[in-house]
């Protein structure tokens, strides 16, 4: 492995080596000669020079819209995999870097809103006088949401949230939080079948930021988590509704990578608005708490190179039909071979 891979996250070369890896200069010379090159995120062109023909390249890919950069992985003769393409079944629940991550950034991006916020969370009545509980509000309510709200609610806080999955609601209610949507006819067809969520009409979204609305100008904290697989985020709080809320309250847009659920939100930003609203734009926030997101990573890495493993020989049998690796599978031999991204990749 690179010298120096793991001290953001406070495990030192030494840690490696006892555990029987050997220490090399950097990623160029860990990949060198490596049957299976494992990452974070996607490595560059450069960084796969020296690499096998063959080599198996697993890491987060994030393939949507990077179509020159799959071209590259294909160009370096590698087996690129997308740890975030695994289908969310029961038997790959273990390789989920996606719930893994998210969970991380749903507890992050409240622990972030309460540094942010010049006030206290849980009501505390004091000699002093009493505080009011902060109002969070939770918008998507996937992995990442339904941990913000958890969070929140150990902190003290009232907490509401919404999403478009109907699902979401009792999930929502069965953490002690109230649920916030328009729940008509279009909002009971909402859930596709692998549970995410799909593109909302004009007209719903309409309905539902009127209501969201009104709602948030009564919020000291709102939330931002809603994604939609492969297509940008969904703008849902405008910068009328920001203009809405009081001095001093936070948002925390934790789709700013994808483009944003807030408008006026800047990806590694914190604006201050002219009416003293802070829009948080961290950027990778699960690697704000890097030591935890490297140990659940690690672990979903472990399980899906266990499958690519023939237990009896101990050595690489990639079975190619294996529908993890037909789902994960970007590049093979010189070619973009992934059914979603081919028509790019060609
Ligand atoms: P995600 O990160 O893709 O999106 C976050 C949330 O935003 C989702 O709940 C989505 O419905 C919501 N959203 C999208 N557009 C919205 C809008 N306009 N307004 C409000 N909310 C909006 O989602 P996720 O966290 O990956 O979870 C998606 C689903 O997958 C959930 O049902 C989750 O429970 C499920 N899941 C299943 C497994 C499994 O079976 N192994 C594992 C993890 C998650």
């Amino acid at each position: 492995m690179a010298s120096g891979a793991g001290l953001a996250s406070g495990i030192g070369d030494g840690e490696y080596e006892g555990a029987g890896a050997s220490v090399v200069g950097d990623g160029a010379a860990a990949v060198k000669d490596a049957d299976v090159v494992l990452a974070v995120r996607r490595p560059s062109a450069a960084a796969l020079k020296g690499a096998k023909p063959g080599a198996l390249v697993i890491a987060i890919m994030d393939p949507h819209g990077h179509e020159k950069e799959l071209a590259a992985l294909a160009k370096a003769g590698v087996s690129s995999f997308a740890m975030e393409l695994m289908p969310r079944i029961t038997r790959a629940q273990v390789m989920d870097v996606l719930s893994s991550q998210a969970n991380l950034a749903g507890y992050r991006a409240v622990v972030d809103a309460a540094a942010e916020f010049g006030r206290a969370f849980p009501m505390m009545m004091t000699a002093a006088g009493t505080v009011p509980a902060a109002r969070v509000f939770v918008m998507g309510a996937g992995v990442a949401g339904l941990q913000a709200v958890a969070t929140a609610r150990r902190l003290g806080a009232v907490v509401s949230a919404t999403d478009v999955r109907p699902a979401s609601k009792e999930q929502v209610e069965s953490l002690g939080a109230k649920f916030i949507a328009v729940e008509d006819e279009e909002f009971k067809q909402a859930e596709t079948a692998g549970g995410y969520a799909k593109q909302m009409s004009a007209e719903y979204q309409a309905k539902q930021a009127a209501l969201t609305a009104s709602h948030i100008a009564k919020q000291d904290i709102v939330i931002t988590t809603a994604l939609i697989p492969g297509r940008p985020a969904p703008k849902l709080v405008s910068a009328e509704m920001v203009a809405s809320m009081k001095p001093g309250s936070v948002l925390i847009d934790l789709a700013v990578e994808r483009g944003g659920n807030v408008e006026g939100a800047v990806a590694g930003e914190v604006v201050t608005t002219a009416n003293g609203v802070k829009i948080v734009g961290h950027l990778n926030v699960p690697g704000r708490l890097a030591a935890t997101a490297s140990q659940l990573y690690a672990k979903n890495l472990y399980a899906f190179v266990e499958t690519l493993v023939d237990k009896g020989t101990k050595s690489l049998a990639v079975k190619w039909d294996d529908e993890l690796v037909k789902a994960t599978l970007l590049t093979k031999d010189g070619a973009v071979v992934h059914p979603g991204f081919t028509a790019q990749g060609d």
